[in-house]
């Protein structure tokens, strides 16, 4: 059998952070990351001191979680969650149980991926295998799952479901370290047919990704050679890009689930609920449907200048100054292309907005060419153009001008000097002699002229 009619089937497990001040329980600082130290950020409820009880849950990450949820379009919402001890026994976990509650919201769905639960859990701690040293800085930060049904069916995906997720938990700034990429995943993945194996220890956005093109191929191969893969548990490798088998998975009663009795249940009410949709910002997909519809952008366009909020913002501003479509296709295309070479997000050139908008003026008054702004704005980006502006930039740079100051007219004059034979050519009929001719002009500029204009003249000037 040929691989690749094999079909995968993929779910995922989602963590977030999500962006508080204080920890679940208790009023701990959860930026563990700029902590002094390690177990800086603790007292004895988060490191499970006997004695000690949880704090009322943190009400403005349970109401995070909420507004996440309505966001994903979760349209079966509970009324009241209770949280529940999960046990199990790691350095990482002081209690030596996590507390998750049961689910907050079901169904939802995101592109075409559909939700099967969403809840809310705390954070263990963390242990550094190789030192041996336990840091509960992070225990008890607040953390959201997203659970999906297993219809992913490619790595990509997984990859185009991911962006959305993040697009959307960006609008929302609901969560923490969005824009870095920082996210937690596990991923289940079958053949169908074939045996279910879990992938843990996923770190990264791009690591989601590799981890499951590396899986889907591993297993295609095995049920392609006749073997079956092991029901199993594996962890992902990011600096191999790699699946290792781990352990044999344990079942959901291994964890010995029981409800936690210092913890009253959570209510949710209608109220709550309408007043938290009320107040949802526009989301993603509502955006670009109004971006297509307002400004004419493709589907393409639209998507690419939503996926961030920074972005999105940005292009409305910049479309109040330069003609919408032009801009448009220039931060889709040019900006974006940019960005991605880099690994940056729009958020790393926000501050160089002006600066687009008057390469775009240079553009639509063809004071530059494609090419020439593409340049320009690489050299903005590279901190070259340091504080000029992209008018003083493009022409301390030489890269203006080249149609105004007559240069041009001596460039033409200097390519039909050098190419006699095309100028025949030309003169006997053979339209392709003027592209040569302009090609030549253009060349001769280094893309400085305007394509159209040099056409127009070179016609002008052999028609004489
Ligand atoms: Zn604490």
């Amino acid at each position: 059998m040929d691989s690749s009619e094999l079909t995968v089937m993929i779910g995922l497990e989602i963590h977030v952070q999500l962006a508080t001040k204080s920890k679940l329980f208790c009023s701990c600082n959860t930026d563990y990351q700029t902590a002094a130290g390690p177990n800086e950020n603790v007292c004895p409820t988060c490191t499970a001191q006997p004695g000690t009880k949880p704090f009322d849950m943190n009400a403005y990450a349970f109401e995070q979680a909420l507004r996440i949820a309505l966001a994903l379009g979760c349209d079966r919402m509970r009324d009241s969650v209770t949280m529940q001890r999960k046990h199990y026994f790691y350095p990482d976990l002081p209690a030596n149980y996590q507390r998750t509650s049961t689910p907050i919201a079901e169904g939802g769905s995101l592109a075409g991926v559909s939700i099967t639960e969403v809840h809310i859990e705390e954070d263990p701690g963390r242990y550094d295998l190789k030192t041996g040293i336990v840091d509960y800085n992070r225990a008890g930060v607040p953390l959201l799952e997203i659970v999906t049904d297993p219809v992913i069916t490619s790595p990509d995906h997984a990859r185009k479901f991911l962006e959305e997720l993040r697009a959307i938990l960006d609008y929302l700034g609901a969560a923490r370290d969005v824009e870095s990429g920082s996210m937690r995943a596990d991923a289940n993945l079958s053949i169908t047919g074939h045996n279910r194996v879990e992938v843990k220890n996923i770190n990264s956005f791009h690591g989601v990704f590799s981890a499951l093109t590396y899986e889907t191929s591993r297993q295609k191969n095995m049920v392609k050679n006749g073997l079956e893969p092991e029901r199993e548990t594996r962890h992902f490798d990011e600096d191999r890009d790699i699946t290792l088998g781990l352990r044999k998975k344990e079942s959901v009663d291994d964890y010995r689930y029981i409800p936690d009795p210092d913890v009253q249940p959570i209510a949710i009410t209608k109220e709550q609920l309408n007043r938290i949709n009320a107040s949802l910002p526009e989301l993603p997909r509502k955006k670009m449907e109004r971006f297509r519809g307002q400004y004419g952008a493709s589907d393409d366009e639209a998507h690419a200048l939503c996926m961030e909020l920074a972005m999105a913002d940005a292009f409305e501003r910049v479309a109040k100054k330069v003609d919408p479509k032009l801009a448009a296709g220039f931060m889709r295309g040019t900006l974006k292309k940019q960005l991605n070479f880099r690994s940056w997000n729009f958020a790393k050139v926000a501050q160089k907005e002006q600066f687009i908008i008057d390469t775009l003026l240079l553009l639509s008054e063809r004071k530059v060419t494609d090419k020439v702004a593409e340049k320009i704005l690489i050299d903005a980006m590279d901190g070259k153009a340091g504080q000029k502006t992209a008018s003083q930039y493009a022409e301390s740079a030489g890269l203006i001008g080249v149609q105004k100051s007559g240069e041009l007219a001596e460039i033409i004059e200097k390519a039909i000097a050098e190419n006699a034979k095309a100028v025949l050519d030309y003169d006997a009929g053979a339209a392709k002699a003027l592209q040569f001719l302009a090609g030549r002009v253009m060349a001769m500029t280094k893309g400085r002229a305007d394509p159209t204009t040099v056409q127009e003249l070179l016609k002008k000037r052999l028609s004489k």
